[in-house]
């Protein structure tokens, strides 16, 4: 998707601190962190959010979230994180590439709005 940060950092055009990468995803570090381990899962293929996900897209992106749980510990992420995706002005979303924060590192909030 052109004028896409996202499909831009996927494709290599905008350089990023990678952590991990398969077939159906980029698994970035974010370039503003919230949290001492913030990390960015971004789907391969675009779409803005859940709303214009397909069921398709849906299947891959559980395969994402369950390969991540199989990758905690390399991840520093043992003692636990939080996932959030943000999704419209209410959400806060700022990109319009499906995407899934990945917080930790360090004892979070327990507020979470
Ligand atoms: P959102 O606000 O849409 O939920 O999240 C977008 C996230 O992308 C923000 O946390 C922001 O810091 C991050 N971000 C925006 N542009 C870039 C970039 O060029 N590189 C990286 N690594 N992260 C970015
Ligand atoms: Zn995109």
């Amino acid at each position: 998707m052109e004028n896409c940060i996202f499909c831009k950092i996927i494709n290599g055009d905008i350089p990023s601190e990678r952590v991990y990468e398969d077939e159906n995803m980029v698994i970035i570090k974010d370039v503003n962190p919230q949290a001492a381990i913030h990390l960015l899962l971004l789907p391969k293929e675009h779409y803005a959010d859940i709303e214009e996900m397909t069921y398709a897209q849906a299947h891959t992106l559980a395969e994402c979230v369950k390969k991540l749980s199989e990758m905690t510990k390399q991840l520093g992420l043992e003692n636990g994180f939080r996932l959030v995706s943000n999704k419209g002005k209410h959400g806060c979303q700022s990109v319009g590439h499906l995407h899934i924060h990945i917080l930790g590192g360090e004892q979070l909030g327990d507020r979470m709005g």
